[in-house]
C-alpha cells in the first residue's frame, strides 16, 4: 500500500479528517513486536487492543488452522448441528469457569457477548415468571463494546452521544461505591432488574482496577436482591488478571461471564458467554424453551481451533502464571515513568494493564495532547492506547522484564518530545 492514495477504510473511533491521508500501516507482527512499512519495529506495549496475548507469530495457531480449514473448514451449530472444535472448546472453556456446571455460548467477539449475555438474563426472568425484570445496570467508566445493549449501557458518555433514542431500562451506577448499587437498586425496586454488568478491571474507560472489597460486595448486594451478576472480562480474561476468567482472585462466582479477545490472543475474532448450570437449567431442563439468538458464526470451527491452540500455548508456557509475576514489574515502570512531569498519577497495578493519566494543564492547554502524545511514543518505538486524558499499556504475557524498560524508555522519550517542542 501506498501512503500517496487517501484511504477508503474508515477506521473504528478515529478522527478521519486527520487518519485519511496518512494511516499507519502495520506490515507484520513477531512476539512482542509489530513492523511498519519500513521494516522498523515497534514494541506492541497494547497486545493490539488488549488480545494478544500469547504474542504475535505464533505458527502452532497458524497450523491449526491451516489443518482445521481443510477438514472442516467452516459449520454453523444451529440446531443439532454440531463441530468437534466448538464442542472441544466448550468443554475446556466450562471446565475454567469458576461457577457450578457452566455452558458455554460461542459468539464472534464481546459486543455480541454482552447483547448475548443481556438478552438471555431478560429472557431467563420471563421464563422464571418475573418479565418486569428487564433493568440493567452498568458502572460508569464501563466499556461494553457498541452492539444495542452494550451502547445503551455504556459507562462512558461520549460512545452513547448522538445516536438518539437508545435502549431505556439501563442505569448507571458509580464505578466504585457499592452503596451506590444498593441505593440504585432500591429507588428501582429489585423486582425490575435483570442484571448488574461489571468489568473486574475497567479497560477502555480508563484502566480502573476496583477499590478493595468493591467487586465482593457488588457481587453479595446482586445475590441479596436477586440480580444475576455478570462479569465482562473481554480484557480481563485468559491471564490478563492472573487467571482464566479474570474474576477468580475476588474469588468472585457470576451467573455470567462475557469473553474474547484473549480466548484466541486475537488471531481469529471470537467471544463467547459463560453461563451457570442455574441460568442456563432454565432453557437446557425444560423442553419447548429455546433462547431464539445467534449469530451466523457461533461455534465456528476453525475459529475454535485457533482457540484450542491458544490456550494449548497458555497452558504449557504458564503464562496466567507469569502474567501475575509481571504484574509488579510492569506497575512499577509505569511509577517511574510518572515521575516525568507531563504524567499526573498512574492507574493499575492489577494485572498486567495500566495507565498514565496525563497532567491536567497538558490537557486542558491542548485538547490533542493525549493523540500526539501516543503518537511520539510510536515515533520512539512502542504502541500505547490513548484513552480520554490517559495513556494506557496492556503487553502481551510473554513481554520480558527487560522489554518492559523498553515500553517505559519509549514512553519517557515520546513525553519529553510534547513537552519540549
Ligand atoms: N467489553 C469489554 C470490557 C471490552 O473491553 C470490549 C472491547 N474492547 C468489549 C466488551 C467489546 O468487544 P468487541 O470489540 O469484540 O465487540
Amino acid at each position: 500500500m501506498s501512503n500517496a492514495a487517501e484511504t477508503r477504510l474508515w477506521h473504528p473511533f478515529a478522527n478521519m479528517a486527520d487518519v485519511k491521508q496518512k494511516p499507519f500501516l502495520v506490515e507484520k507482527a513477531d512476539g512482542v513486536w509489530i513492523f511498519d512499512e519500513g521494516g522498523r519495529r515497534y514494541l506492541d506495549g497494547t497486545a493490539g487492543l488488549w488480545y494478544c496475548n500469547v504474542g504475535h507469530g505464533r505458527t502452532e495457531i497458524a497450523d491449526a488452522v491451516s489443518r482445521q480449514l481443510r477438514t472442516l473448514d467452516t459449520y454453523f451449530v444451529f440446531n443439532d448441528f454440531t463441530n468437534t472444535p466448538a464442542e472441544l472448546l466448550a468443554r475446556r472453556l466450562s471446565e475454567f469457569a469458576p461457577m457450578e456446571s457452566a455452558k458455554i455460548f460461542l459468539t464472534s467477539g464481546g459486543g455480541e457477548s454482552i447483547d448475548t449475555a443481556a438478552k438471555l438474563a431478560r429472557l431467563y426472568w420471563a421464563k422464571r415468571g418475573q418479565p418486569e425484570r428487564i433493568h440493567i445496570l452498568s458502572r460508569r467508566h464501563s466499556y461494553h463494546g457498541t452492539n444495542g445493549f452494550g451502547t445503551s449501557m455504556a459507562g462512558i458518555e461520549t460512545n452513547r452521544t448522538g445516536f438518539g433514542a437508545l435502549l431505556p431500562d439501563t442505569t448507571r451506577v458509580a464505578h466504585d461505591d457499592a452503596d451506590d448499587l444498593r441505593a440504585t437498586i432500591e429507588r428501582i425496586g429489585a423486582g425490575e432488574i435483570a442484571a448488574f454488568f461489571a468489568e473486574p478491571v475497567i479497560g477502555a474507560g480508563g484502566v480502573r482496577p476496583p477499590e478493595p472489597g468493591y467487586l465482593e460486595a457488588a457481587a453479595k448486594i446482586c445475590e441479596e436482591h436477586g440480580i444475576l451478576f455478570i462479569a465482562d472480562s473481554v480484557i480481563g480474561g485468559f491471564g490478563r488478571l492472573g487467571s482464566w476468567f479474570g474474576v477468580e482472585r475476588w474469588g468472585l462466582r457470576p451467573d455470567m461471564i462475557t469473553f474474547a479477545k484473549g480466548v484466541t490472543s486475537g488471531y481469529l475474532p471470537l467471544g463467547g458467554v459463560a453461563i451457570s448450570g442455574a441460568v442456563a437449567d432454565v432453557f437446557w431442563e425444560a423442553p419447548g424453551n429455546p433462547f431464539p439468538h445467534g449469530p451466523t458464526y457461533s461455534g465456528h470451527p476453525t475459529v475454535a481451533a485457533a482457540a484450542l491452540a491458544n490456550l494449548d500455548i497458555l497452558e504449557r508456557e504458564q503464562l496466567l502464571q507469569r502474567s501475575g509475576e509481571l504484574e509488579k514489574p510492569l506497575y512499577d515502570m509505569l511509577c517511574k515513568v510518572a515521575e516525568h512531569p507531563a504524567v499526573d498519577h498512574v492507574r493499575g497495578g492489577t494485572g498486567l494493564l495500566g495507565a498514565l493519566e496525563l497532567a491536567p494543564a497538558l490537557v486542558e492547554q491542548d485538547k490533542t495532547v493525549v493523540a500526539k502524545a501516543q503518537r511520539a511514543v510510536r515515533e520512539h518505538g512502542a504502541v500505547v492506547r490513548p484513552l480520554a486524558s490517559a495513556l494506557a499499556v496492556s503487553p502481551p504475557l510473554i513481554i520480558t522484564e527487560e522489554e518492559i524498560g523498553l515500553l517505559g524508555d519509549s514512553i519517557v522519550a515520546g513525553l519529553d518530545a510534547i513537552t519540549t517542542r
